[in-house]
């Protein structure tokens, strides 16, 4: 069934409407909707509701709630990833896949090494956009928040204020492993293609962070993120 993020002002008590017009374009065209088909639709809010779409016209739609449910998908471990600029197809990758292997928060960080130095609206935009579809598709019913970009240290006590584990991943960390890590909430910091500084290491230590290893191979600045969530969900 076809499932759709839609904003929370498009809820009002029994029925859902919606005027946008992408989505309109996209429930008549593409989809080539009929009056009495079942979506599944959710704002973001941690449930979902099965809908019936009652009347589909050039302006609007408006469907009927006909059952409402607290997610079924929901990971129980709460993660923030804090993940380093990497060049934007690389960066649209890594956020699609933490979406769909269930992260928290994605807040884009600034490191010594990172290439990229910066997130244009633009590229903010498309990632929002990349995140709506990845939690579409995989059944979320939260929207993981993507919040502004910080330079690692301004990072580092963000982390602290969202509290539980502090995480970083280092390629020369030989004894702890992510996956041993069992907490309901963990921070969790990859770096960019060149990896973190020994400076960024020592001061992320400094601040109680533990240094965790991804395995004995050295991960894309990419691929990291989706190995240290698939270790955090499923390991
Ligand atoms: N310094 C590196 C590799 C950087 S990999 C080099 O240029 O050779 C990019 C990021 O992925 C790293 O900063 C680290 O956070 C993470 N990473 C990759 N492989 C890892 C591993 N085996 N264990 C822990 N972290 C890893």
């Amino acid at each position: 069934m076809q499932r759709f993020y839609l904003p929370p002002n498009n809820f009002d008590g029994d029925y859902v409407l919606s005027q946008d017009q992408d989505f309109l374009k996209q429930l008549a065209g593409v989809l080539r909707a009929k009056e009495g088909e079942k979506f599944m639709v959710f704002n973001g809010d941690g449930r979902e509701k099965m809908v019936q779409l009652l009347n589909l016209s050039k302006k609007e739609a408006k469907f009927l709630i006909i059952d409402d449910h607290v997610g079924p998908r929901e990971p129980a471990v709460k993660v923030n990833l804090f993940l380093a600029l990497i060049k934007a197809d690389k960066l649209e990758w890594a956020v699609q896949k933490a979406v769909e292997l269930g992260v928290t928060s994605i807040n884009p960080i600034l490191t010594n090494r990172c290439v990229v130095k910066d997130l244009s609206p633009n590229k903010i935009k498309r990632l929002n956009d990349i995140i709506i579809e990845a939690t579409e598709q995989c059944g979320g019913c939260f929207l993981p928040a993507l919040n502004p970009l910080l330079p690692f240290s301004k990072a580092l006590f963000v982390a602290e204020k969202f509290g539980g584990a502090k995480l970083i991943a280092w390629e020369e960390e030989t004894e702890k492993q992510l996956r041993e890590i069992k907490e309901p909430e963990i921070n969790i910091f990859i770096g960019p293609e060149g990896g973190f500084t020994t400076e960024e290491i020592n001061q992320a230590e400094g601040l109680g962070f533990t240094l965790v290893s991804l395995g004995q191979r050295i991960l894309r600045a990419e691929t990291a993120p989706l190995a240290a969530l698939a270790a955090i969900y499923l390991g």
